[in-house]
């Protein structure tokens, strides 16, 4: 193993975690997984990965690393509505520990922030440099406020302590190995599993709301550009489609490409669910010559084909 190749992923045994953990492997990297488990129980990294099964916030790492990745957080809004302490104290605590052991290791910090941190955006596409409008005491604002606290966190650690920090903000990423069930369940695995089984797609509210939507490959090309990149210290990248669906749009393209005879039903709405999200990707496309290559239909059918072969 050469020098400067050791990484390590908080959260890298959930859905995002465990793509960039592959890539990192097939970029000759040596990694090491820091997990909970509490968003995803079953194990989703290879056995040559060292994975220690604990709250990032009370690990204690001994090892030294070049390169530190703070994934670990719980994005579904039912899930982190149901554990908001959980959520903040590892989108705060979970934080400042990954950025004291990069300062300790003199090593590149990448912190994988949200959309959620501009809240209902009045500004869409929204670019990187909108502020924001979060209803900073409402259900969603232990996940919201938290990862905003968090990005504050590391820029402070970039001014005060030099440590090379980057910033990027994913936009609705989606595809193989995300959780489909229950409150895990973000709104593609879930309708798609609700069409496969004929069972009502339950759409919030009048379905006018939309998000744009990224398949994870693209995701884990435009992350590795981040991580890798020499000259993007301190800078903050929007991860995302400028493609914008509306959800009752997304519940029909589920319904055909499944071929379901699902009805489509609409339930109450959820709480300070952001009307519009769509990401001002000029930036990434600019410095990072990155744009997404998979089309959400194309995308939609592999995700589609992987929740139908785990339901087998
Ligand atoms: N949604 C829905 N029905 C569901 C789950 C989600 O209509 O069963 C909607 C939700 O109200 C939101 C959008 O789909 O407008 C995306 O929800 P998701 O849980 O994927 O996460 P968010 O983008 O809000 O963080």
């Amino acid at each position: 193993m050469s020098d400067n190749k050791r990484m390590l992923i908080s959260g890298g045994n959930g859905f995002l975690g465990s793509h960039l953990v592959e890539k990192a492997l097939s970029e000759g990297f040596s990694v090491v997984v820091v997990d909970d488990m509490s968003t995803m129980p079953k194990v989703n990294v290879p056995l040559e990965v060292k994975l220690i099964r604990q709250k990032i916030e009370n690990v204690h790492i001994s090892d030294k690393f070049d390169y530190y990745i703070h994934l670990a957080a719980r994005p579904s809004p039912e899930d982190y509505v149901a554990h908001p302490i959980e959520t903040m104290l590892s989108n705060s605590l979970g934080t400042l520990k990954m950025l004291e052991l990069a300062r300790r290791d003199g090593a590149r910090f990448v912190y994988t922030s949200s959309s959620e941190t501009y809240g209902d955006a009045e500004i869409i596409p929204t670019p990187e440099s909108y502020h924001g409008r979060v209803n900073f005491t409402g259900t969603r604002s232990c996940y919201d406020e938290s990862k905003r606290y968090s990005e504050a966190l590391a820029m402070s650690f970039l001014r005060q302590y030099n440590v090379d920090v980057r910033i990027q903000r994913p936009f609705n990423v989606y595809g193989p190995r995300i959780r489909p069930d229950g409150q895990y369940g973000r709104v593609i695995p879930r309708f798609i599993m609700q069409a496969i089984s004929n069972s009502d797609i339950t759409i919030h509210g009048d379905g006018k709301q939309t998000r744009s939507f990224l398949y994870v490959t693209d995701w884990v090309n435009v992350t590795w550009e981040i991580i890798m990149r020499d000259d993007l210290r301190g800078e903050i990248f929007n991860v995302g489609s400028t493609k914008e669906y509306t959800i009752n749009q997304l519940a029909e393209m589920i319904k055909k490409i499944t071929g379901s005879n699902s009805r489509i039903i609409h339930t109450q709405s959820r709480a300070d669910d952001p009307r519009r999200r769509a990401a001002d990707i000029t930036k990434a496309i600019n410095k990072l010559g990155w744009s997404p290559k998979v089309s959400l239909e194309e995308g939609l059918k592999y995700t589609v084909e992987w929740i139908r072969g785990e339901n087998q």
